[in-house]
């Protein structure tokens, strides 16, 4: 392979890390929200947990929502967690290094399943302590 081809797959497992990982990320937001609270994972669609708003497709782009309505609920102000950055942070950076690692082979999807899960439980247990 020469060094222009594998440049070329680096940045297409960046690419392709980057965006699936920032849908995973906010889909694992959601899964750490809804799991230990027993709520439908699939309804109602995801919307302000203050004033109960459907969230605007606008607000649903992972981590730059956040950034851009300065953590926020666009409808009714309320302050959104910074958990919902985090997580999406760190499931997007998951799954790039899952891609970057392992490529386009069929052991990707057990890891990127791996780091939705693995996140989503580190989460669900550190929210537990705080309440303990
Ligand atoms: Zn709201």
């Amino acid at each position: 392979m020469t060094n222009d081809l594998l440049l070329n797959e680096i940045w297409v497992r960046l690419f392709v890390g980057l965006v699936l990982g920032l849908i995973l990320g906010s889909f694992t937001t959601m899964l750490s929200y809804r799991v230990p609270r027993r709520l439908s994972i699939i309804h109602p669609p995801s919307h302000c947990t203050h004033c109960h708003t459907p969230l605007r497709p606008r607000d649903l782009i992972p981590v730059f929502s956040w950034l851009i309505e300065g953590g926020k609920c666009s409808h009714c102000g309320a302050l959104i967690s910074v958990r919902y950055l985090i997580i999406e942070l760190i499931t997007t950076a998951g799954c790039t290094a899952a891609f970057l690692f392992i490529g386009f082979r069929p052991a990707v999807i057990a890891a990127l399943i791996g780091v939705v899960a693995l996140i989503t439980l580190v989460t669900i247990n550190i929210e537990r302590n705080q309440q303990n």
